[in-house]
């Protein structure tokens, strides 16, 4: 039995991010079950081998050094009354103020054969661990990713190149549809089905067939997806199909939940006194609409974190919502987003979208790749509503800066006098600049 100033529930970006500001100042408690803390965004490169396993571990020392206490248990309920935490093995602990960062877990389909062997999703380390096993076994088994998803994707191409035949099923009829509109997906497309995967888009998975293992794939259109081969019982499929905030150990208590996780408040107060949440299981708003929006990662986790902890210590910052910006990397290309795509900004605005198409550094130099950016903006006052960005060159750069754009409400008028930089080896000629000529087709088309 302890007393915490502060009682962090989780171990992932969120929870670590307030322990590491929290813990010199406080008396910090942060829960978490599993022996280690991931680093997720690694998992796909450790089966690819371009990080070791170990990699994708997080050190202990990222929080205890703080001077917080980690305790290696489960949360399985909270007394709001009393705030008191009781654990799977059976301890109590109390908090003047709760944290709750219990962040996300995997969706599955209700589909027939999703508890069959041979599949998983991808977020544990168990996961990853089977997947890098069967990734080297001799006789290679075939694989389904579902969900052409930045994550989907990064693991499909993991899986590809350790030699397994693997297929990439979505039902949307684009890859990376939460990220790129259709107009900018097709040299992704061309980039996955160069690196030798099997596109299905436009296809629902139905369900996974076999005697309790995944002998087959089927689709909604019939098609059949067989993973048994001469060596292989079964195959692998994965399901990386969204993430789902994990409340359910505060399902039927006070605490208010929404439809995508805790309800908080912009300094991510719940509806209950001295409990906040932060990080995947929130349910948080666009920075635009204003509107509750899924886009469960870690760059808006641990931003909601150290608002939280600051807070904590006397300062009075707010979350504005999250603006949605997300990079992945496709074989040779990489592409990211910010803001609304063209296809969710047009459900709520009357929109003008633009493009650019340039050169990575002078077309002259002969590594010079192309890159190409949409931007979205809205008619009525020509605002920025959001960016998508796909290159041969690394994208998070440009994103931020057109996620920058958005969050200080710039319109198209104020990046056609953006002052830019340009260098041989690192831009296009000084005659232009990727946003700008984004915002200068904007404009023109403005006013036709
Ligand atoms: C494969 C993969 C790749 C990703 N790539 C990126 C990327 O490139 N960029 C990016 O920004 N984001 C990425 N993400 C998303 C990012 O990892 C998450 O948004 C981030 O981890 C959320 O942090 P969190 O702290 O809110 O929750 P989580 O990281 O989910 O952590 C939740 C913690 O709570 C613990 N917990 C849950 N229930 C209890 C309980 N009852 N008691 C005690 N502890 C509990 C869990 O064990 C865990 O430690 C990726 C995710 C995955 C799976």
């Amino acid at each position: 039995m302890k007393n915490y100033d502060v009682l962090i529930v989780g171990g992932g970006p969120a929870a670590i991010t307030i322990a590491k500001i929290l813990g010199p100042h406080k008396r910090i408690g942060i829960i978490r079950p599993e022996k280690f803390s991931m680093i997720y965004c690694a998992m796909p490169y450790a089966i690819e081998k371009i990080v070791g396993m170990d990699k994708t571990l997080k050190k202990d020392s990222l929080v205890t050094d703080s001077g917080a206490d980690l305790i290696r248990d489960k949360v399985v309920n909270v007394d709001f009354d009393k705030k008191a935490v009781h654990t799977e093995q059976q301890q109590t602990f109390y908090y003047d103020k709760l944290v709750i960062a219990t962040g996300s877990i995997p969706f599955l389909p209700p589909i027939d054969g999703i508890d069959y062997d041979g599949v998983y999703t991808f977020k544990w380390e168990d996961d990853l661990k089977s997947l890098n096993d069967a990734s080297k076994d001799k006789h290679k088994k075939k694989a389904v990713v579902v969900g052409a998803g930045a994550i989907g994707i990064e693991l499909a191409l993991a899986l590809k190149s350790c030699g397994l035949e693997t297929h990439l099923v979505d039902m949307a009829e684009s890859v990376l549809p939460n990220l790129l509109d259709r107009d900018m997906s097709g040299p992704v497309e061309e980039e996955l089905k160069q690196a030798g995967l099997f596109l299905h888009l436009g296809r629902k998975t139905e369900k996974v067939i076999g005697k309790q293992q995944a002998e087959a794939v089927v689709l909604d259109n019939g098609e059949v997806i067989n993973l048994k081969d001469e060596f292989n019982a079964h195959g692998i499929v994965v399901f990386s199909v969204g993430m789902r905030a994990n409340v359910e150990i505060f399902l039927n208590t006070a605490l208010e939940i929404g439809k995508m996780g805790v309800i908080i408040d912009s300094k991510m107060q719940t509806s209950l006194p001295d409990v906040y949440s932060v990080g995947d299981c929130a349910q948080f708003v666009s920075g635009i609409t204003g509107e509750p929006i899924e886009g469960k990662l870690a760059t808006n986790a641990v931003p909601m974190a150290r608002i939280l902890a600051k807070n904590m210590l006397g300062e009075q910052r707010e979350y504005a919502g999250f603006y949605n910006g997300a990079a992945t990397k496709i074989g040779k290309l990489f592409a990211g987003g910010t803001g609304l795509s063209e296809t969710v900004a047009r459900k709520k605005y009357d929109v003008i979208v633009g493009y650019s198409e340039l050169t990575t550094m002078f077309p002259i130099m002969p590594e010079a790749k192309l890159v190409k950016m949409k931007l979205v903006v809205s008619r009525a006052d020509l605002r920025v509503l959001g960016a998508q960005v796909v290159s041969g060159n690394p994208v998070t750069d440009k994103v931020d800066l057109v996620t920058m754009a958005i969050q200080n409400n710039l319109t198209v008028n104020d990046l056609t006098g953006f002052s830019y930089s340009a260098q041989p080896y690192q831009s296009f000629f000084p005659a232009n600049n990727l946003l700008v000529a984004c915002a200068e087709d904007i404009l023109s088309k403005s006013r036709n």
